[in-house]
């Protein structure tokens, strides 16, 4: 079987163990299957991105012994693939203007009549608040631009009526089939989940919500950019952390949307801390750099992440 994946790291810190831990495990599968292992720049967070990082990192990785291909893809240099990605999803409409505040969505979220505030994958389940507002301008939204400057959020509950190919694209997710999409998962979930994943329409309208898409800058959101950087790039494997499981549903959803193919996931364990706490890129203390300086080994780092 072909095996292609990626490790995909933002530039905006350290890379610590963690990071070690889900580079080296994808670069042992590839290894394993005779395929290509690639490296990708997550660096669509332009105010945190920094090029110092961005070459420490690669210089970590190489000392672990890894090796791609250069030029690697680098997610700012590729802002012409999201925005046709998200024009087609304008056009399809299926995207929104959102002009909340975290503070708004916060106390619309937490108002009495909405019950206990939600969390999904991105944290508080938007509301909903700007959806209605543009139905009117939606409708005939082939005619009209995208807007730019402003936050852009997936309809959820259109693009699952979309993606179970209604004619109507305004049917109740309810009178949807329970699941209209899957996955292959050959690694867990955080709650032991493997094999064939099913997506239900119930969890992504109800448990994700509204996704941001486009950020109010202009620049695409993380689960767009990954979805048309992993079908361009021709990712057959996806292999990254399980705290990314809940979102593969919404990356999921978008490739039926835009037509494209999904990847099979292999959702790995976290590395923890001492404390059970799992490690971020602010615990420098963990950085690989640091390792490197204290005179550990690549064979050192390996066993500390559990693959000897
Ligand atoms: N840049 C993302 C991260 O570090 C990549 C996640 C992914 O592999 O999809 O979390
Ligand atoms: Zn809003």
């Amino acid at each position: 079987m072909k095996f292609k994946t990626r490790f995909a790291p933002s530039p905006t810190g350290p890379l610590h163990l963690g990071h070690a831990y889900s580079a080296l495990l994808a670069n042992d599968l590839t290894a394993a299957e005779g395929g290509r292992f690639l490296l990708r720049i997550d660096d669509l967070d332009q105010t945190r991105s920094r090029p110092e990082w961005e070459a420490q990192l690669k210089d970590d990785l190489g000392w672990l012994g890894l090796r791609w291909p250069e030029p690697c893809r680098r997610e700012s240099d590729c802002t012409a693939d999201y925005d046709a990605a998200l024009d087609r999803l304008w056009g399809m409409g299926l995207i929104y203007p959102c002009t909340c505040t975290r503070h708004d969505i916060r106390d619309a979220a937490n108002a009495p009549q909405e019950g206990i505030a939600a969390h999904g994958p991105d944290g508080l389940i938007y509301p909903g608040t700007c959806r209605g507002k543009t139905l009117s301008e939606r409708d005939f939204s082939k005619c009209h631009l995208r807007p730019r400057g402003v936050t852009l959020r997936l309809d959820m509950a259109r693009a699952c009526s979309y993606a179970n190919g209604a004619e109507n694209k305004t049917e109740a997710p309810n009178r949807m089939p329970k699941s209209f999409a899957n996955f292959h998962e050959t690694g867990h979930g955080p709650n032991g989940e493997t094999g064939l994943i099913e997506v239900s329409a119930d969890t992504l309208v109800h448990g994700v919500g509204d996704v941001v898409l486009a950020r109010q800058g202009g620049e695409a959101a993380y689960h767009l950019a990954v979805v048309v950087d992993d079908a361009a790039q021709d990712i057959s494997h996806v292999v990254r952390g399980q705290d990314l499981f809940d979102a593969t549903q919404i990356h999921i959803m978008l490739q039926r949307l835009l037509d494209l193919p999904t990847p099979i996931y292999h959702h790995h364990g976290l590395i923890r801390d001492d404390m059970g706490k799992r490690l971020a890129k602010r615990d420098d203390a963990r950085a690989i750099a640091k390792y490197r300086t204290d005179g550990a080994t690549p064979q050192e780092i390996r066993r500390l992440v559990g693959l000897d």
